[in-house]
């Protein structure tokens, strides 16, 4: 049997509880989020490489995903060479197709396509980002995770914490009342030294005329980016609101193709493209958003998926920040470290590098 063959497949799937990821007593930096779904998928071959791809999720959607992986996405890889992932991600794509265009069908195919990586690189004993092509050995990264239910002080030790490690940016979640918002940029800049950047994030949570009349206000704080201003994949209202301000509209982390990148590209409503890892359709898919921007002169951001993203993006010729998000790191036995001046290194273990905490995370195996 030619070694390259894929001949087994398994998939686990998690629900995993705040107390367990969360790094904070209960009732400090609190989160409305009560657990995560974690889903891994795992492919070998007949020359016994492994390859393990996975993604998180907020609530509990993970069992969908994991029937996609178990009843079309596995069965279709056994018996095909997996050496050359990018072919593979064409065949599981149209065979997924008429599940319909995204959604659970582009979750799974992430995961999967993650896995059909690992292997690869694993089996040329190189890291990911060195089989990719590294254009670089590291990528700055901004401190994120900010939540909105966080008191002042949380907010203030939060971006602290994050300049003290290092990063040079950190990005504050706004959406609230006004003067709340305004309260709180104003504390973090003034807290900040004035050459660490500043973005922010509202999460969706404007609608259009709210999202206009609260451009003067954040470009008084020179803020670098503003990140999904309104309802995430309305392409038109980004446009509008990018024509309005001199403030880089960024997003992408809730958009499923290629497709979708291309109409907002197109229309002139995003500077800067955030296509997560584990949603766009994996290595694969980052890479294609991430070219496609190229070719417009746009950069490319991660959004969460720090651990393998941190690979595509020291690969991608216009990458330019690494999401950080650290509070997922109980979970991993290899959590990304942040250097010293705020970038963070890829793994130099062959493949992706990620191991999980599996005694850890077993007993939440649903
Ligand atoms: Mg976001």
């Amino acid at each position: 049997m030619n070694p390259d063959t894929i001949v087994a497949f398994r998939s686990k799937c998690y629900l995993l509880p705040r107390s367990l990821w969360w790094p904070f007593p209960e009732g400090v930096r609190s989160l409305p989020m009560a657990e995560i779904t974690l889903v891994t998928f795992e492919v070998e071959t007949a020359s016994g490489i492994r390859g393990v791809g996975y993604a998180q999720n907020r609530g509990r959607g993970g069992k969908p995903v994991q029937a996609t992986l178990d009843q079309l996405i596995g069965p279709a890889l056994i018996g095909h060479d997996y050496s050359h992932p990018s072919l593979l991600w064409e065949q599981m794509h149209g065979q997924l197709a008429r599940l319909g265009s995204g959604g659970v069908a582009s979750l799974a195919l992430s995961i999967a396509d993650i896995a059909l990586w690992d292997a690869a690189a694993i089996a040329m004993d190189r890291p990911l980002f060195r089989h990719l092509g590294a254009r670089r050995e590291s990528i700055p990264a901004y401190g994120s995770s900010f939540d909105r239910l966080y008191s002042d002080e949380e907010y203030l030790a939060t971006a602290r914490e994050y300049v003290a490690a290092g990063m040079r940016a950190v990005k504050v979640r706004v959406g609230l009342d006004p003067t709340d918002d305004y309260r709180r940029l104003s504390l973090v800049r003034e807290a900040l030294d004035p050459s660490v950047a500043l973005m922010v994030d509202a999460n969706a949570n404007w609608d259009l005329p709210t999202a206009l009349s609260r451009l003067p206000m954040l470009e008084e704080f020179g803020i670098s980016f503003l990140e999904e201003p309104t309802v995430a994949n309305d392409a038109e209202a980004f446009a509008e609101i990018q024509r309005h301000t001199t403030i880089p509209i960024a997003g992408g982390e809730n958009l499923y193709t290629l497709n979708d990148f291309r109409r907002f590209i197109e229309q002139r409503a995003l500077k800067i493209l955030q296509p997560d890892i584990g949603r766009i359709g994996g290595v694969t898919g980052w890479l294609r958003v991430a070219a496609l921007g190229a070719a417009f002169h746009l950069p490319v951001a991660s959004h969460l998926g720090q651990e393998v993203s941190v690979h595509v993006l020291c690969a991608a010729e216009n990458a330019t920040w690494l999401e950080y998000v650290p509070t997922f790191d109980p979970i991993f036995a290899t959590p990304v470290v942040v250097n010293g001046d705020g970038t963070i290194s890829p793994s130099e273990v062959p493949g992706i590098g990620v191991r999980f905490h599996d005694d850890l995370i077993e007993p939440y195996r649903i």
